[in-house]
């Protein structure tokens, strides 16, 4: 299976920040050490340009963000130091999605290592996120005229809230985001379809909802191209996230959202989004578990040995 990476993607923090930039890496090594993908299957992703940026950002504030005239202010709200090199990696994320959907188109799966920056929205940016690389990456295969529909599935434990804003009113693009009520943002935008699941919610609870949201919204899509944002902050030793649900869940998770596109013949490009656990090896844990899945559908013989046939575009 095709995956996306990049040392770019590992962004230099000042000692003592909170976001663990090191996951990336880990996980890097972790896929990097398994069969999932072949050395010539590792792909580094291109920086997306000014004009693929600019069908879901608006041109102040790429401006802002590529001049490094954004203000203080802007910047705490997005949780970074500026540098060339967040600039470079926030282009390269998208990249890494744009790579994986294009990839997916092709072989029915594939990942990008990072991505899924979900709260950035057309003028401004939060929670760690600078562009919204879901909906970049959507757009650009719209504009390309390979897909006629994209759905976007977001169970990363936070609402999407900069997704829902950028894609509303686009008819052509489905959001669908199942997330903590209680979790950051705390003012929800709206997606096409939104899940908002009580605090603690477990296993049973978090998979039932998602099944049926599931449903409903790959129904209503009639989506060619999924972009699956696989959260592990739903986890429930999360230090963010306020759901309850344990590793097997979030893998089984992975299984239900991947075997319902491909059942569909929806294609699937996997991003990871959040995952702040406790110890960061459970979170790089949970990010590896959710790219073995994809990599397992795809190729029943390499992996499981439930002898499913393999993916078909
Ligand atoms: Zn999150």
């Amino acid at each position: 299976m095709k995956v996306f990476y990049t040392d770019h993607f590992v962004l230099p923090l000042p000692e003592g920040h909170r976001f663990p930039m090191v996951k990336y890496s880990m996980l890097r090594e972790k896929v990097a050490a398994s069969a999932i993908c072949g050395p010539e299957e590792m792909r580094v992703p291109r920086a997306v340009s000014d004009a693929e940026i600019l069908r879901a950002h608006e041109v102040g504030y790429l401006r802002r963000v590529a001049s490094g005239t954004i203000t203080q202010k802007e910047m705490r709200r997005i949780g970074f130091p500026w540098s060339e090199r967040m600039v470079e990696r926030s282009r390269r994320a998208s990249g890494g999605t744009l790579g994986a959907c294009l990839a997916a188109l092709e072989d029915g799966f594939a990942a990008n290592l990072a991505g899924g920056t979900h709260h950035a929205f057309a003028n401004r940016g939060e929670g760690y996120c600078v562009f919204n690389d879901s909906a970049i990456a959507a757009r650009a295969v719209r504009a390309a005229g390979l897909v006629e529909r994209v759905i976007v599935v977001d169970t990363d434990v936070h609402q999407g809230n900069g997704t829902a804003a950028i894609l509303h009113g686009d008819t052509s693009i489905f959001t669908f985001s199942i997330h903590g009520a209680g979790n950051f943002p705390f003012h929800k935008e709206e997606s096409d379809l939104d899940i908002a699941l009580p605090d603690r919610a477990d296993d049973g609870e978090f998979l039932e909802a998602l099944e049926n949201g599931l449903e409903r919204a790959l129904e209503e899509s009639r989506a060619d191209l999924a972009v699956y944002l696989a959260g592990a902050d739903p986890f429930e030793d999360d230090r963010l996230g306020r759901l309850s649900v344990s590793k097997q869940g979030l893998t089984e998770r992975d299984r239900l959202v991947l075997e319902s596109c491909r059942e569909r013949g929806i294609p699937v490009a996997v991003t990871m989004a959040g995952g702040y656990a406790r110890s960061v090896e459970d979170t790089v844990d949970i990010h590896f578990r959710s790219i073995e899945t994809a990599a397992t559908l795809l190729n029943p013989e390499k992996g499981s040995q439930n002898g499913r046939p393999g993916w078909r575009p």
